[in-house]
């Protein structure tokens, strides 16, 4: 398709380069595209919501016991886990998350909700996400345009979000957990240092 009607037909290069020319001189376009690429952000937003706080779990837990017995925990606290490493995998049965089932929000809707190895249920919480940063990302996409602000608000917008829903999960059961962690310190402490004066 040649976008600038100027008769001639435009090699490979020239193409994307209209193509690009498009998004950014259109705003309703750049919101649309922003969108579809806040989808797959809210996906990466999903392992972060995820994996975040059972990172500086295994980081306290690692810290606590370097603090109360001077050596390293068990080697299963020790295997990597980062934002990238281990695979995606089903909670339930560990069987790995293809790329067909980590489609934003489609691969939900057809898997319906369920893991397609075990069945185990996939909460709405992972579509639901998707959808809120392809929207919020759109929305900051057609308020600030082709800018750096754009980019700014983009990073903060994910990363409030993420924290929002973080904040959220350790409203039901994470801080009973830490609350639960807290006390098993205090007993080891006080085992570790039983004629230490308070
Ligand atoms: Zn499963």
């Amino acid at each position: 398709m040649d976008l600038q009607g100027s008769g001639h037909r435009p090699n490979g290069f020239n193409k994307q380069l209209s193509l690009a020319h498009a998004i950014i001189s259109n705003p309703l376009l750049f919101a649309g595209v922003a969108g579809l690429f806040g989808l797959l952000v809210g996906s990466f937003l999903n392992v972060v919501i995820h994996r975040l706080p059972i990172m500086l779990e295994r980081e306290w837990k690692r810290a606590a016991w370097q603090m109360l017995w001077g050596s390293e925990p068990a080697a299963a606290q020790r295997e990597p886990y980062n934002l990238m490493v281990p695979r995606s995998a089903c909670p339930a049965c560990n069987a790995p998350i293809t790329a067909v089932q980590n489609v934003p929000i489609l691969s939900w809707l057809f898997l319906k909700g369920a893991c397609a190895a075990c069945g185990a249920r996939i909460p709405a919480r992972y579509p639901l996400v998707e959808a809120a940063t392809g929207l919020l990302t759109a929305a900051v996409a057609w308020r600030f345009g082709v800018s750096l602000e754009c980019v700014g608000a983009l990073l903060l917008t994910w990363s409030l979000l993420a924290l929002a829903v973080i904040q959220r999960g350790l409203d039901r059961n994470p801080r009973d957990l830490m609350r639960r962690e807290c006390n098993r310190g205090e007993a080891m402490a006080s085992l570790r240092a039983p004629n230490r004066a308070k």
